[in-house]
């Protein structure tokens, strides 16, 4: 059978590759400590589960409008004024299955064939993937570990042209941890307003920021930036909630009644009782997120630590996110039981089956000497995952 030409295009994620290798070797019985899976360990709070239960109750289970019921746009719109302080119209709102469904939809919405996306690397793995599958080109913008993953804005402007339709900035990154600084958010915004190009910014991140106060949204650094600006954001990181499918958009109102066409015509509404959920978690806010933060900075600690005790291992301090994302081609050459590291996807199988280990290849992101740690995951596992990678790369030859 002859599958779409579209498909060439693209690869499987690996992100969700690694984390169902890792589930299925767990439930043979194979002892894997996981630190591929970009999900938080921590349990949805209560109060959230009880208010979809509560809409289960109650018989909340039919269609809603496909962007999302009305009351969880203007709950979004209450959230965004109240902690932003940015006023959007319900319009300008949309709820899709998680934010890796809005970002698809926004590329299905934004681009016609040969349209431009400038995507930084290191890059979350489907960014590429999904541009290319809405017909656009991905243009990368390789930053340097040296720069701690970071790029000048005079950068972007050098990579625009009549094709740009957007670039893609995700702060604090998935996999890098970086964040951007205030002069080069500037940067970004008079680049985008002066080029008339659309900055997707993804912030599902925003909340776990290990720096002092909190990030904001785009906007929030150059109002003129506003109208070109697609807020991309969701409750998977922040509340844990990354089974329940929960991601929004908010932005132009052409793009978002676009992105609502096409769920109209695909998905429909997210889930009647998750949106209930999500409703009780944008009207609390996350109120947790200082206890859960004190956590994962304590992971991030301790692998810092103990990489700088690992031979052939360097690796940028994150800012945010829980991930590390290392340079491991000090290894490249060695050899474990025979068989030669000679890239990141070598490396990833040496620890996956020599220490038991699931961590995501570097290549997928765009850095192909690195490879990506997840340290969504307890301190007990964590620290046996990082004991069992120094005795196997202690045995390389
Ligand atoms: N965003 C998470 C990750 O990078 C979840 C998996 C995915 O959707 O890619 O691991």
């Amino acid at each position: 059978m002859k599958l779409a030409d579209r498909l060439s295009k693209i690869k499987p994620s690996q992100t969700m590759e690694i984390t169902a290798k890792a589930k299925a070797l767990k439930a043979e019985g194979i002892d894997i400590v996981g630190f591929g899976a970009g999900e938080p360990d921590f349990d949805t709070p209560d109060f959230v589960k009880d208010a979809a239960k509560k809409a289960l109750d109650e018989g909340k289970t039919k269609y809603t409008d496909a962007p999302g019921l009305p009351e969880l746009r203007d709950t979004l719109v209450e959230y965004y004024r109240r902690t932003e302080n940015l006023e959007y119209s319900r319009k300008e709102a949309i709820f899709s299955m998680g934010g890796k469904h809005s970002l698809y939809n926004i590329f299905q919405a934004l681009l016609s064939d040969g349209d431009q996306v400038i995507i930084p690397s290191p890059y979350w793995v489907s960014y590429p993937d999904q541009v290319l599958l809405a017909g656009g080109t991905p243009v990368i913008l390789k930053t340097r570990e040296e720069d701690g993953f970071r790029f000048k804005p005079e950068a972007i402007e050098k990579l625009i042209t009549s094709d740009t339709k957007a670039i893609v900035v995700n702060s604090p990154s998935n996999p890098s941890g970086a964040v951007y600084d205030n002069a080069t958010l500037a940067g970004i915004c008079e680049v985008a307003v002066k080029r008339k190009i659309f900055v997707i910014w993804d912030e599902v991140y925003k909340d776990i920021y290990y720096g002092s106060g909190r990030l904001r949204s785009l906007p929030r650094y150059n109002s003129e930036v506003k109208p070109y600006t697609l807020i991309c954001g969701g409750l998977s990181k922040n509340f844990s909630m990354t089974g329940w499918r929960i991601g929004w958009t908010l932005g132009d109102e052409a793009v978002v009644k676009a992105m609502s066409m096409i769920q109209g015509q695909s998905t429909s509404n997210p889930v009647s009782f998750a949106q209930y959920g999500a409703m009780a978690a944008l009207k609390r806010g996350p109120t947790h997120i200082d206890g859960w933060l004190t956590q994962f900075r304590a992971r991030k600690d301790a692998l810092l630590e103990a990489f700088k005790r690992i031979d052939g291992m360097s690796c940028v301090e994150p800012e945010g996110a829980f991930y590390v994302f290392p340079n491991i081609s000090g290894w490249y050459g060695k050899s474990w039981e025979g068989k030669k590291l000679e890239n990141c996807y070598d490396v990833t199988k040496f620890l996956l089956e020599k220490a038991r280990v699931a961590v995501v290849p570097g290549d997928p992101f765009g850095h192909p000497d690195n490879i990506r740690i997840s340290y969504a995951l307890g301190m007990d596992e964590l620290v046996k995952g990082i004991k069992r990678i120094d005795v196997a790369v202690r045995e390389l030859q």
